[in-house]
């Protein structure tokens, strides 16, 4: 018969309670323990389901406290810290009776004894599924991958070559480059990369990375805060941190992809600052990035933000829509399938998201030519990339139609209204109004006040005129038809 250890507090309460555990009620609070977990479960997510309130076992219900067994401390400590308030709200909700939850840790070789299941020492109530579930996950035979291959591999196709420099991103770009040279030099070290998602951080990490790889002699690991904590988990669970540790303090160059997962997550954050030490300290560079600058990186420890910004902080701004150009036509190029400027440009205005989703709409359409043996065109696009660009889309109004027009022929948005009659303002204006006709439902008198209270018969007069110019003149027709896609998708 197994024998319950317990670790630190209350033995005999533990065992006491497991014995105490009354027959009749405890298949409900096992039903009702399935249902507290399950509403966790869409709360929290998969990803942090599994990682932590899978191995809670369920233990029995005395008085007014449930008690929910934990394998180790630092689990116990976690759950209590990140979802001891959930779990007790949802289990009052759930029953009735239950004011407290209790979490209690009970080692892992004997919390669940999957084999021969020992009811008088085991100490949870638990169903057959949970044990199930536990095998699974089971604490004490961790996955091959929990000892090895600590870091993830590089992206070949992310190097510097193929990152497409512009005013948004040119300085992290630079800093970038500087730290694939010449790891740890002072003042780069850490060099911390922030920015919105799709922008490019895990490029120029992977960038660095391969960088310093295929010139030799550094060794470098390269993993997401969020493989970061799974290992750490992983380690302690297989009581191998020690190697963990060692193999991260023993790399020249440690690289942490999106920070900001380890909000929260106090646990592993203090290891990371630890490993972060440790390997500044010896000389070591790091690389990290997140979604928004050190200081506004609220919920990670003040010592880890202010060490985190002692080096290099370099931002990604938004794209702008020559970068986005630029991208989509070095992207075009490599892809060998010929895009039309216009193609292009119809992107560059419609996706300003991020590169990600530009990258996406672009690689649709030239798998698309390359599928049906057909040129990219202005129309096609529309109808192949249909889909997103109706995600991209909101409803036109004539404020809208506008400020594109304005910007399009770069006049002052006040001309929309202004009583000057000049060609080059009195065309753009003329093309609104058709805009306005057009892509909206709104009446001739009612576009005719928004354009500076002209008469119905301007709008008239315009939507008449700018038709018998697209007829005549095929790049001032081309420019109309581009404006109107962006507008209306
Ligand atoms: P982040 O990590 O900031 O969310 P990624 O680095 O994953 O963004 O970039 C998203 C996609 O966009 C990747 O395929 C990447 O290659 C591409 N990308 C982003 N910025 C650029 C750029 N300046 N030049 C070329 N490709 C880029
Ligand atoms: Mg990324």
């Amino acid at each position: 018969m197994s024998e319950v250890h317990m670790a630190e507090e209350g033995p005999g309460k533990v065992q006491a309670a497991a014995f105490n555990c009354v027959e009749g009620s405890t298949e409900e609070l096992a039903e009702q323990w399935l249902k507290v977990r399950e509403r966790l479960r869409a709360e929290i997510g998969d990803v942090e389901y599994k990682t932590w309130l899978l191995q809670i076992v369920l233990g029995p219900l005395e008085e007014d406290e449930v008690t929910l067994f934990l394998p180790t401390r630092f689990l116990r400590d976690w759950i209590r810290g990140q979802y001891g308030d959930r779990l007790e709200a949802l289990w009052r909700a759930e029953n009735a009776l239950v004011r407290r939850v209790e979490l209690q840790v009970v080692r892992p070789a004997t919390a669940v004894p999957i084999a021969e299941p020992a009811p008088d020492s085991t100490p949870a109530a638990s169903t057959p599924r949970d044990r199930v579930e536990m095998g699974e996950e089971n604490p004490s035979n961790p996955g091959p991958e929990a000892r090895h291959d600590l870091a993830a591999p590089l992206d070949p196709r992310f190097t510097f070559s193929s990152f497409v420099v512009g005013k948004p991103n040119e300085f992290a770009y630079a800093c970038a480059r500087r730290v694939a040279e010449k790891p740890s030099s002072p003042g780069f070290n850490p060099l911390f990369l922030y920015g919105g998602v799709g922008l490019g951080k895990t490029h120029l990490m992977h960038a660095i990375g391969s960088e310093l790889t295929q010139a030799g002699g550094v060794s470098v690991a390269y993993m997401s805060a969020e493989k970061f904590m799974y290992r750490f988990i992983a380690a302690i669970r297989s009581q191998s941190t020690m190697e963990f540790k060692e193999h991260l303090r023993s790399v020249d160059v440690l690289m942490i992809d999106d920070l900001q997962f380890l909000i929260g997550k106090d646990n592993t954050q203090e290891e990371f600052f630890h490993t972060f030490n440790a390997l500044v300290d010896a000389g070591r560079q790091i690389v990290v990035s997140a979604d928004k600058s050190p200081s506004d990186l609220s919920g990670l420890e003040d010592r880890l933000r202010t060490r985190l910004g002692c080096g290099m902080v370099a931002d990604i701004h938004a794209t702008t829509f020559e970068l986005r150009i630029s991208i989509l036509e070095a992207k075009a190029q490599a892809s060998g399938v010929v895009v039309p400027g216009k193609v292009l440009e119809f992107l560059a205005h419609k996706i300003t998201s991020n590169v990600r989703e530009l990258e996406g709409a672009l690689n649709r359409l030239i798998a698309h030519a390359n599928l049906f043996g057909r040129p990219v065109t202005l129309e096609n696009t529309q109808d192949v990339l249909h889909d997103i660009l109706k995600a991209h889309d909101r409803r036109v109004t004539i404020e809208e139609i506008q400020r594109k027009v304005a910007e399009h022929w770069n006049i002052r948005l006040t001309d929309m209204s202004s009583a000057r009659r000049a060609r080059a303002v009195a065309r753009p204006r003329q093309v609104a109004m058709f805009l306005a006709k057009h892509l909206t439902s709104r009446s001739l008198p009612e576009i005719g006040r928004k354009f500076g209270n002209r008469d119905h018969t301007t709008v008239m007069h315009a939507v008449s005129r700018v038709q018998e110019l697209m007829e005549r003149d095929v790049a001032f027709a081309e420019d109309v038809e581009l404006l109107k896609r962006m507008l209306e998708g």
